[in-house]
């Protein structure tokens, strides 16, 4: 395709893909392209897509079955499929739906603008790269004035036996933190103050020039005077350090919030899940970063229903659950994904549905009166707020403090303050997934 176009860009999943789609976004505007208000007006249409739910490739087929027909409307229309579907599926999507012109594998976005010339010449498919990522990192298009994803780690080499992306996103690969700490500041620059850094076991990270750690990584940034908040997304329990419970301690400006996904409370389920941790292991590591910074709330992933959990596997995930107090949880039914070892395993072994929803539910309902009583007592507590925007009705604003819990309240004069500020609020009331208060 040649000249400028239109694009539009559906994406799918996790901050990785949204970070994704704002660099795909950021490289096509740099080369003059715009944004398309609507499908309808798009001359280029992106599905940044993911498969960590179910079925995410019928999903793919049947979504994308919707298009042949936008593509006949008007010549020269070109289609792509980029993000974990696409590397996974790979040359299928283009054997099954020959109007696609080409697909993108992860870790190859750099490529698009490439792949979107060429597209009129021959469908292509462009699997990952596995080098350590380089960014153009000044072109992002990003969705915010004051929050920014910024990646540390792509890939993961743990293989957990339930999880696909080892196969979507690749081995572990760690960007040279001098590349990070100047993304950083020239966001800072740029008035950015939260910067959220992504990887799928962000903790692993390791910089291959210094070799540096996420806590030593976390304590540079954290001299960058115009950075506020620091957060770190997602971490695997087997490598949380001393080091890095006594950097949280250390730097106040390192987010008081902890996503930790458990995804059991059986020992068993662990091993079986490949997790390299017992239950009693990870409600260790709790006590150790709660020891050097009392203030951090947790949060954390369960499955349930994993094959082969029985009643009273899944009754130490509530006894963990209950233990651990956490602050927020997010709580699946297993459902097998493709090329992972747990989808191999024989029938035997598989939960029933009804019983696996059964169990999602009572987990739910746990966490929701551990929440309930949490946020209950916060009243009177004053805490420091980013504001991030209108609540969903519209009526108050809504902002999210440093623990990350959510925070409604009515300013007086809704004028004086404006999404990107931080103030404090005074908790009135505390309801099971947000808080409610006042300008202190
Ligand atoms: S550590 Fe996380 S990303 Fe890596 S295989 Fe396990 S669940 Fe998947």
């Amino acid at each position: 395709m040649t000249g400028t176009f239109k694009f539009h860009i559906d994406t799918w999943g996790c901050q990785m893909n949204v970070l994704d789609s704002e660099r795909m976004a950021g490289l096509l505007q740099a080369r003059g392209h715009v944004r398309a208000g609507e499908v309808q007006d798009a001359d280029v249409l992106l599905f940044n897509t993911c498969n960590v739910r179910e079925k995410a490739e019928s999903k793919l087929y049947s979504e994308l079955g919707l298009y042949s027909g936008w593509k006949r409307e008007r010549s020269g229309r070109v289609i792509g499929v980029t993000g974990c579907v696409a590397q996974q599926e790979g040359g299928r999507i283009l054997e099954n739906l020959p109007y696609v012109d080409f697909v993108l594998g992860t870790g190859n976005v750099e490529k698009l603008p490439e792949a979107i010339e060429r597209a009129a010449e021959r469908p292509q498919y462009l699997e990952f790269v596995t080098d350590s990522p380089v960014y153009q990192f000044h072109q992002i298009s990003r969705g915010s004035h004051f929050q920014a994803f910024v990646t540390a780690i792509e890939g993961c080499d743990q293989f957990c036996t339930f999880c696909v992306v080892p196969f979507t996103r690749g081995r572990e690969r760690s960007r040279r933190s001098s590349e990070i700490v100047a993304e950083v500041s020239e966001l800072a620059q740029k008035g950015y103050t939260e910067i959220t850094l992504l990887g799928q076991t962000v903790n692993a990270y390791r910089c291959p020039e210094t070799g540096i750690s996420l806590a030593e990584l976390l304590a540079g940034l954290s001299r960058i005077e115009e950075i506020a908040r620091l957060r770190f997304l997602t971490s695997h329990p087997a490598f949380v350090t001393p080091e890095f419970a006594r950097a949280l301690g250390q730097y106040p400006r390192i987010a008081r919030y902890f996503h930790l996904p458990a995804q059991s409370g059986s020992d068993r389920i662990l091993r079986r899940m490949k997790r390299r941790y017992t239950a009693g292991e990870y409600l260790e590591t709790l006590e150790l970063v709660r020891r050097e910074a009392p203030d951090v709330v947790f949060s954390s992933d369960f499955i349930v229903g994993f094959p082969g959990e029985t009643e009273e596997d899944f009754e130490q995930t509530l006894r963990l659950i209950r233990e651990a107090q956490f602050g927020s949880v997010f709580a699946f039914v297993y459902s097998p994904r493709p090329g992972t070892a747990a989808s191999r395993w024989g029938r035997e072994t598989e939960v029933p549905l009804e019983v696996a929803r059964e169990r999602l539910e009572r987990v739910l309902e746990l966490q929701r009166e551990i929440q309930r009583r949490q946020n209950e007592d916060l009243k009177g507590r004053t805490y420091e707020v980013l504001v991030e925007g209108d609540s969903k009705h519209g009526l108050s604003l809504k902002g999210r403090t440093s623990c990350n819990r959510i925070v409604h309240f009515d300013p007086p004069g809704r004028d004086r303050v404006r999404a990107g500020e931080y103030v404090h609020v005074r908790i009135e009331k505390g309801f099971e997934n947000s808080l409610r208060g006042a300008l202190a």
